[in-house]
């Protein structure tokens, strides 16, 4: 005897596509980075694709200051950001902790320095406060097609820039 409702295939394929996103952003979560990653460097150089880890700074204070739903909001809007400048390539790997992908390219710095001026200058609308915030970043170039080495490595610089005042980025 079968209990309950049975899924059909479309539903099943839709409830297969939540598991792989955090509900809050959408985006890909952790467990989809590997597959995902492998998937995006196949066929490539090696040394032709940059990871970039990215961190909101000082992210407890708005929880404290606003709460949690209009952390969730810094979230969101972050997240619209950074789908601006890195397309579908963008990955919820923690809290306030996301993964990018890009080519790499001579406008690396240039595009950095937009990205933080972009994120700096966002407001946040909720209630009646308007909330900046800022993010650091950490950023290593893909040498060969183990994600492992270069997430590693960036989390290393990503660690320097918040040793170093946060709002920025290292290479
Ligand atoms: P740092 O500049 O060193 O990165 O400091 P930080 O405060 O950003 O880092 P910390 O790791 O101390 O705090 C991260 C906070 O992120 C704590 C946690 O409550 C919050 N957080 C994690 N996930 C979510 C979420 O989905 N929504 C909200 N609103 N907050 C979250
Ligand atoms: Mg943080
Ligand atoms: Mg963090």
């Amino acid at each position: 005897r079968i209990i309950g409702r049975s899924f059909n295939i479309d539903e099943d394929k839709n409830l297969q596509e939540e598991v792989r996103r955090d509900p809050l952003t959408k985006l890909l979560n952790k467990l989809e980075i590997q597959r995902e990653t492998d998937a995006f460097l196949e066929g490539t150089e090696d040394g032709t694709h940059v990871l970039f880890l990215i961190d909101i700074d000082n992210f407890k204070v708005i929880n404290d200051k606003y709460g949690h739903q209009s952390g969730d909001k810094v979230l969101i809007a972050l997240v619209n950001i950074l789908e601006k400048y890195f397309g579908e390539n963008v990955f919820r790997i923690g809290g306030e902790e996301f993964v990018a992908l890009a080519e790499d390219s001579l406008k690396l710095e240039e595009t950095l320095n937009s990205l933080l001026t972009s994120i700096s200058s966002d407001r946040v609308k909720y209630e009646n406060n308007l909330i900046s915030y800022t993010v650091s970043i950490g950023v290593s170039k893909i040498n060969d097609k183990h994600i492992r080495h270069a997430s590693l490595e960036a989390d290393n610089k990503l660690y320097l820039s918040k040793k170093n005042g946060k709002n920025q980025y290292n290479i």
